[in-house]
């Protein structure tokens, strides 16, 4: 059974982002969008994008449901006319993850200074999911 079940929402994605400010940032290949899917979010990752897209939950099942008619699973908060993150500022964890450890290079060889051991990387994304459930 989760331990999480008595914090409140907010307090998960308060202590979810303090979980992303472990993860060292760096600058992508300028217009590359390669990694953006198809990803996992927690729900509550989830959720809170849908909030910031400015979308109802409808009408992100809606985007995701044509995308898939058309063989495209990338990820429905990739703007499709810009190639850029339209919840960039709360992206999930999965997408602060990618490039900076070893089991998830980027394919064009952008990285941090600082790469986050494979230990380091997976217990974020296991808390964040727990959290986030
Ligand atoms: S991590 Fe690599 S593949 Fe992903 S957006 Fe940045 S440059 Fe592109
Ligand atoms: S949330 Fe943003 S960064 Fe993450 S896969 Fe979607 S578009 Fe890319």
């Amino acid at each position: 059974m989760s331990t999480e079940t008595h914090k409140t929402n907010a307090e998960k994605l308060t202590e979810i982002d303090a979980l992303y400010s472990t993860i060292p940032s760096f600058k992508c290949k300028p217009g590359c969008a390669d990694c953006c899917g198809p990803i996992h979010y927690s729900r509550l990752e989830f959720y809170r994008c849908v909030k910031a897209s400015g979308r109802s939950l409808q009408q992100v099942r809606d985007q995701i449901q044509k995308d898939v008619s058309n063989n495209d699973y990338r990820c429905p908060f990739l703007n499709r006319k810009t190639n850029q993150c339209s919840v960039y500022a709360v992206r999930p964890a999965i997408c602060r993850i990618f490039g900076t450890t070893g089991e998830l290079r980027c394919p064009h060889g952008y990285a941090p200074e600082r790469m986050l051991s494979e230990e380091s990387s997976r217990a974020i994304l296991a808390q964040v999911k727990e959290l986030g459930a």
